[in-house]
């Protein structure tokens, strides 16, 4: 499978060797490493606002609002109540759903918004973790690579990160398109092998059913964490190849298997 060259953008901070022992891990960026529950949360109550400003100002109509607690809120994301439940009970009438919707997906990867994106706790360990084990971290995410890259220098990750695979629009990551995921994850697996890395016994550690579902489609191993965006109940229900509640947990798993399987 051809994944179309304009849509995808790779980034990698080591050239490529003939030859290498190094086996990679391919690992999805929201949700793993990422606490975007913040920024999502601010997201909603700043698109309820927007949407009772439009129905003053344009409409003369005033609507209550009655937003979510973040706990719920998160807990609803979680469970995938759809997006039209969470508007209705927040106080939007169905006629101003569309709009709604177009407010969010644009605040929700808004520059001002993306500030309150956290490095999930156990990430770094995690990722040092893998580093130390000489495995080579790989991302895959519909994040796009200069946001991607942006946080990982911010945070002081950027050196155990090996190369990024990213969507080249910001709208992708919201959206989280199965297909997408699975045509992104394709060519990195494609690039790796043919710059000489290992990918035979490779895992794709995500926290939503493009993560799980892209990875059985290619045929890797799955690792499905309940720290992100899916509820553990949803996650097992996509049948991964193991379920852990947060990265460090998962990064044990796969070096532990890797070794298994190379010895
Ligand atoms: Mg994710």
């Amino acid at each position: 499978m051809q994944a179309p060259e304009s849509f995808f953008q790779a980034t990698s901070s080591k050239t490529s060797p003939q030859q290498s022992s190094e086996h990679v891990v391919f690992c999805d960026f929201d949700g793993p490493i990422v606490d975007v529950s913040e920024r999502y949360y601010r997201a909603y109550r700043k698109g309820l606002l927007a949407i009772a400003d439009i129905c003053w100002q344009q409409h003369s109509v005033a609507l209550t609002m009655k937003p979510l607690p973040k706990s719920l809120f998160w807990q609803q994301k979680q469970s995938r109540v759809a997006d039209i439940e969470l508007a209705l009970c927040s106080g939007i009438p169905a006629k101003w759903f569309e709009l709604y919707m177009q407010q969010i997906e644009a605040l929700v990867n808004h520059d001002s918004l993306l500030r309150w994106d956290n490095v999930q706790p156990s990430a770094e360990a995690a990722l040092s973790y893998l580093k130390q084990a000489n495995m080579r971290l790989v991302l895959v995410t519909l994040r796009h690579s200069r946001q991607v890259n942006v946080f990982l220098r911010a945070k002081g990750l950027a050196h155990l990160v090996d190369a990024v695979y990213g969507a080249s629009t910001v709208e992708a990551a919201h959206r989280n398109r199965v297909e997408l995921k699975r045509e992104l994850l394709m060519t990195a697996v494609v690039e790796q092998q043919a710059q000489g890395y290992c990918t035979s016994q490779s895992w794709m550690v995500g926290d939503t059913e493009a993560d799980v579902l892209a990875a059985k489609e290619i045929g890797l191993c799955s690792v499905a964490l309940s720290c992100g965006v899916r509820s553990e109940a949803y996650l097992r229900s996509l049948k991964p190849t193991k379920l852990c509640s947060e990265l460090f947990t998962a990064a044990q798993a796969v070096v532990e298997k890797t070794a298994l399987q190379a010895a």
